[in-house]
């Protein structure tokens, strides 16, 4: 069964790093995934500079990296505003993502509007988007629970679904911001919204999971038996989100695609090529970071029989 693995770590990972990791930085790392196999890369964020200062070079990486055929460019827009940014740059990304919050308070807290005004500028974030032939994409944080709020209640992520579908949405990922999603809840959830809301193709849905608590790689799984084809990750497990206290990393990139071959899946991922890539981030960033199978090695990366029982 074939399953598109996107990476997220450039933008979800760089941007809550406390050094700035310099633009050439960034397009190197980019055009070194660009070279394995993933679906889509999300290489940068139209925010406010103040509001994120990691990622205020989004129309430098744009313009520096290479564009590999078949690899979908992905840049964050937190509103119209970001969304009209992301279209007048030189070299634009092929899609936007925006984000909406299941939960009002974390709304407030991320992109400082309440529902309604969310909402209220989906459409005009849509044409816009359009017009400049870019596709746009919708996540909606918080789906599986709020570090403020607590339980999100299904019915509220449906509705939302419903209108992001409504207002001509290209995609939809349900993203679980501060790893508080089990894999029950994600598999009845998701297997509720794709029978209400059934995909018009393999990867309209895509599932954002952190770590955080240790249940990211089994949400993942959960996702598949509930029908979801498409999953984000970030290499080395980087990750965060500025404004929701406790989130950490994603679930990493290399890990959930080591576990995915060795399940059968074809993810098409080269994962020596993007363990190559991961074992660079520690320097880049200047710390550790917790990738597993880039310390371990792939499963079948046999070691050496001990002398004593060679015969
Ligand atoms: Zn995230």
């Amino acid at each position: 069964m074939r399953l598109y693995v996107n990476d997220v770590a450039v933008r979800d990972g760089f941007q809550i790093e406390k050094e700035f990791i310099p633009t050439a930085i960034k397009v190197e790392v980019i055009n070194q995934l660009s070279r394995t196999g993933l679906h889509k890369i999300e290489v940068t964020s139209f925010v406010s500079p103040k509001a994120v200062p990691a990622l205020a070079d989004a129309n430098e990486v744009l313009a520096g990296i290479e564009r590999v055929p078949g690899v979908v460019y992905v840049a964050l827009v937190p509103n119209v505003r970001g969304a009209q940014n992301a279209a007048a740059t030189a070299r634009k990304p092929d899609e936007v993502n925006a984000v909406i919050s299941a939960s009002e308070t974390h709304n407030r807290a991320n992109i400082n509007r309440t529902h309604e005004q969310s909402l209220a500028e989906l459409p005009t974030m849509v044409k816009v988007a359009h017009e400049a032939r870019m596709k746009i994409t919708m996540s909606l944080s918080t789906t599986f629970g709020c570090p403020f709020e607590g339980h999100v209640r299904e019915e509220s992520v449906l509705e939302f679904v419903e209108r992001f579908r409504d207002a001509g949405i290209d995609g939809i990922s349900l993203a679980d911001t501060t790893g508080m999603a089990n894999p029950r809840q994600v598999r009845e959830l998701t297997a509720k919204v794709l029978a209400k809301y059934p995909p018009p193709d393999e990867t309209y849905y895509t599932l954002h999971f952190h770590n955080t608590r240790g249940m990211g790689l089994a949400n993942v799984v959960a996702g598949i038996e509930a029908g979801v084809r498409s999953f984000d990750g970030s290499i080395s497990g980087l990750g965060g989100c500025p404004f929701a206290p406790g989130a950490t990393g994603n679930i990493c990139t290399e890990d959930m695609v080591n576990m995915l071959e060795d399940m059968g899946y074809d993810t098409r991922v080269d994962l020596a090529k993007l363990l190559a890539v991961s074992r660079r981030i520690p320097s880049v960033v200047g710390h550790e970071t917790p990738g597993q199978v880039m310390k371990a090695g792939q499963t079948l990366e046999l070691h050496e029989v001990p002398q004593g029982l060679k015969t």
